[in-house]
Formats: C-alpha cells, structure tokens, sequence
C-alpha cells in the first residue's frame, strides 16, 4: 500500500486523442479525447492496482522513451555556438595537468572569465581551455525559477572587461555520465591521459542519437528538477524533458539553444569505468583570438 505517490506516466497527444501509460505498470492505460477524465482514469486503475487512494502523475513528454536499457527523461544544455578565452595563459582552473592541461577536475578558482567575441545563441561553449566552460545568456536565465536557480552559483562572464550578458553557471550538484555496456568507444577523441588519468569518452551505440549522455538512473535519486552532468568535457544543465519543451516555446530567450538526450541507465548496463586508450601526448588545435 503506498499512498500519495507520484506516479511516472507516458503520455502522447495525437489529433486531439490523448494516450496515457503507467511506466511501472504498462498494463494500466487510458485513452480519449478529454486529458483531465483520462487522468481520473488512471487514478482509478492506480487505486484498483495498489489502494493508493492520493496518487499523483508526473507526465512525460511524447519524446520521452524508454528502451531496454534506461530511459530518457532529461536532456542537457548543448552548443554549437562558440567563443574564446581572451588570453589563454590566463588560469580559470586551479591546477592544470603539465600532460594533458586539463584542468583538474574542472576544478574553478575565482577568475571570472573574458571572452574574445559575444556569442550569438543563448548558450555557447568557450574555447582555449579544457574542460571546456558552458556560458548561458541572461535571457534564458530569465526564464528559470528561484527554486532552478538554487542549484548553482553565477558568475558573470567579461567582454571588453565589462559584464556582457552571458554567465557562468557553477553547480552545486554534479552527476557524472557512464558508459553503457556494449557501446563502442572507437572514436579517436576517446582517451585517457597517462598523466592525470583524466578521460574524455562518447559512446557510441546503435539506436542512440550520437552525443546521448548516459547516467546511473540511481545518481539523480533526490536530485532537483535541474542538476548538471560532467561528461569531463563540459559540465552542463540538466533538465526534464517536459520543463524543456516548456522552454523552448520562448523563442527569444532560447534562441539558438540545443540540447542532447541524457538517459539513465539500469544497473546492469552501467560501465562506471570503461577502458579508453592511455595517451601521452596532446595537439591541441588552437582557436583563433
Ligand atoms: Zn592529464
């Protein structure tokens, strides 16, 4: 007997027709036209199925989608957008490894950053340090609520040594992405530095859209709606589908914004740590000032 639940529930609208399904109990369905009787459906099933007279529905976006391995409920920040470090001996990092420079862990010190031109999309990736920083425009940061803006600090980002519009966002909680078993890690960006042991790697694995982020499903248990994960590359904000599409429909303020799939993983498809080729040396393309 459980009650008062929340209950995860796929939902899709097609034509006017709405389709409800119970994620830990496909057998409970609905479907018609109206959402709201659909939903008291679904109450009713819960009820019949485990007493649960309070339960309440989370619903899913259509694009959420399960597969035998996890599912994917969130997507992460992304771009394709970039700007550049003004001066690249300028340290963002606290230590940088001597091999690979990295900075370690990613982890920051206090220096705020000044980029070489304003970004044009509301989020853009600076270039000329590793791991590289995600910066999001005051725009979008509009657009999230107190509670979303509790789960990280903000740094304002510098151009021409004035505020620009644009911040650097530090997270208060970090999840870091996993391998799935049976991914294929063949890309020649995949590698793990003799030196620090730091390790950048992209699954790749049929059925996922290429940049899918993978996580222990069990990592996010207790976690806000928004979180960010570490792919060692990027750290990145991390949000629920549905609260996405809601985002997205302001056009403006999400303007040129991207995001990848994050899927949490089952337990037994985790790869905590898979094996990446050991590397000793690094050319690092230079970016343009
Ligand atoms: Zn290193």
């Amino acid at each position: 007997m459980s009650e008062g639940k929340v209950y995860d529930c796929k939902y899709e609208e097609k034509d006017g027709e709405y389709f409800l399904e119970l994620v830990d109990n496909p057998s409970i369905q609905s479907e018609g036209d109206d959402l709201e009787e659909c939903k008291i459906d679904i109450y009713f099933q819960i009820m019949d199925w485990n007493g649960d007279g309070e339960a309440a529905l989370e619903l899913l976006p259509s694009h959420s989608k399960k597969t035998k391995m996890g599912i994917q409920l969130y997507v992460s920040a992304s771009f394709n957008d970039w700007t550049c470090i003004k001066d690249k001996n300028y340290q963002v990092y606290k230590e940088l490894c001597p091999t690979c420079k990295y900075g370690i862990n990613g982890e920051r010190n206090d220096a705020l950053l000044e980029i070489t031109c304003k970004p044009r999309a509301t989020f853009s990736g600076v270039q000329g340090i590793y791991p590289v920083i995600l910066i999001y425009s005051d725009r979008f940061m509009s657009l999230l609520t107190a509670e979303e803006q509790l789960t990280f600090e903000k740094r304002p980002v510098l151009y021409q040594g004035k505020e620009c519009g644009y911040w650097e966002l530090l997270p208060k909680q970090i999840v870091k992405t996993v391998g799935p078993k049976m991914a294929s890690y063949m890309m020649s960006g995949n590698w793990e530095c003799i030196k620090c042991g730091h390790k950048i790697f992209d699954p790749e694995m049929k059925g996922y859209r290429s940049g899918s982020h993978f996580i222990k499903k069990s990592d996010i248990d207790n976690l806000p709606s928004v979180f960010f994960i570490d792919d060692r590359f990027l750290k990145s904000l991390t949000i629920r589908n549905d609260r996405w599409n809601e985002l997205k429909q302001f056009k403006k303020e999400t303007r040129g914004a991207i995001s990848d799939p994050v899927i949490l993983l089952e337990p037994q498809y985790v790869v905590e740590n898979p094996p990446m080729k050991k590397k000793d040396t690094f050319g690092w393309v230079d970016c343009k000032a």
